[in-house]
Parts: structure tokens; sequence; C-alpha cells
């Protein structure tokens, strides 16, 4: 990833039109192998329904940004947790094999456990996001913000997108909404302003991803998600 770092900025250098084929060209890439989605939390809680084991595992990307083990990601299987292969490496490891991979950061979590533990995320305000391991296999959910997750700041800030948005749209009902702006404060896609002449806070829908953390900030619960199709400007906003 430090690699990964001196290429970006080399990338910085190059003419627009250079930068913009080679964005293209990675971006097509990723998307058969690796690609990710952001998931409100009712969408998390639908896979929780079909998946059978869940692993807790270290955040690559904190590695890099913070310098140390945050585990923040969770490797799902629709296999049981018997036979899951997270768990067939861990026993097959014994006090023996002394020089193999270092397991102690992947723990075995029940489903419950896993989804409590997401919600209190959310709560932080992390963005919860879906990822494919060879595309269309989903084997993971992590959860992002613009400042530690490189996958967040590749798609929001370098303009080269790894994720697709959510199926969803926000929405403010004025009614219910007091302008407190807690919401501004967590969205971590900048598709929030605050309209000083209605004292309410507004979405901008061509830039909201539908993760939802704004409406779990919310203590009006003046904020809703609707259907991405169903919302002309944000439809085929992706
Ligand atoms: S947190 Fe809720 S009440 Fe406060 S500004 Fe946002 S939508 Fe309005
Ligand atoms: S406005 Fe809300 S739903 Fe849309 S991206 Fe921001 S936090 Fe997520």
């Amino acid at each position: 990833m430090g690699e990964g770092g001196t290429k970006s900025e080399r990338r910085k250098r190059l003419p627009s039109f250079v930068r913009s084929v080679i964005a293209s060209r990675a971006v097509d890439r990723r998307k058969k192998v690796h690609y990710g989605q952001v998931v409100p939390i009712e969408e998390v809680e639908s896979i929780f329904g079909f998946i059978n084991s869940v692993v807790r595992l270290p955040c690559i990307c904190r590695q890099a940004t913070v310098g140390s083990e945050q585990r923040y990601c969770y490797g799902v299987s629709m296999v049981s947790q018997e036979q899951s292969q997270f768990t067939q490496i861990l026993r097959a490891i014994d006090a023996s094999y002394l020089t193999g991979p270092d397991t102690s950061g992947l723990e075995e979590l029940s489903k419950e456990a896993a989804l409590g533990s997401l919600r209190e995320l959310e709560k932080k305000g992390l963005c919860h996001t879906v990822w494919t391991f060879i595309t269309p296999f989903i084997g993971g959910i992590c959860n992002c913000d613009r400042s530690d997750c490189s996958a967040m700041r590749a798609t929001v800030t370098a303009g080269v997108p790894v994720m697709f948005r959510a199926e969803y749209v926000a929405g403010v009902n004025p009614d219910l909404c007091n302008g407190c702006r807690q919401c501004m404060r967590v969205c971590q896609f900048g598709a929030m302003g605050y309209s000083i002449a209605r004292e309410k806070v507004v979405i901008d829908l061509g830039k909201c991803y539908g993760c939802g953390i704004c409406r779990a900030s919310c203590t009006k619960n003046a904020i809703v998600l609707n259907e991405r199709s169903s919302v002309p400007l944000a439809a085929h906003a992706w």
C-alpha cells in the first residue's frame, strides 16, 4: 500500500485525459475481482439472514493509515462456522507450526454478536460496505470512513470509484427536522447542507450514497431512506 501511495502521487502529475483512462481501466479490473457497495444496516441484516459464519479481522486500510491493528472488517460465509475455511485454517495451525501465519487477528463471532457490533459502529458514524472477492461472490462487510479507509478515499476523494452507491437515497422530513445539524457531522460523503432560511438540513441527491448513517444519528427520526430507483434525480447515479 506504501508503493500504491507513491504511484498515486505519480498519477496526479499526468495529464487529466491519461488519468481518466488509467482510472477507468483500474475500475473495470476492480469490478471483476474486488468491488464494493454501500449498504444500510437493514441490508446488512438481510445478508446476515443467509450467511452462517462470521469472522472479524483487522482492517488493512487502518493498518496503513493509522499504523495499528483495528478490527473493522467482517469475513462472511454461507458455510457453517464448522466448515468455514477461516475456522479450518485456525484449527489446522497447531502450536508446532511456529513460523506459520499470524492468525491471532481472526476472531470467530456469532451472527448476533457481529450484528450488535456493526450497529455500534454505525452509531460511531462508520458506513457499511459489502465486498466481492472475485465478483459476484460476497466475502466481507467493512465499516468505512473517509479519513482512514483507502477504498472510500479512492471513491469519494480521488474519483476512482471502487464501490457502488447503495440502492437508496436519504430524504429529510422537514416537519420533524429541528435543524440541529447532528446528521451533517457524520455524513462521510459531504451530501448534506444546511438551509439557513429554512433552518433545516437538505440532502444533495447527486452526492448521497444512501448509507443511512445520518438517519442513525437523528434523534428526531427525521431522515428516511427512499429507494434510489424511485427518486428521479438519483436513480441513475451509482
Ligand atoms: S439530525 Fe435530524 S433533526 Fe437534526 S438536523 Fe439532522 S435531520 Fe434535522
Ligand atoms: S446524506 Fe445520509 S444517507 Fe446520504 S450519504 Fe450522507 S449520511 Fe449517507
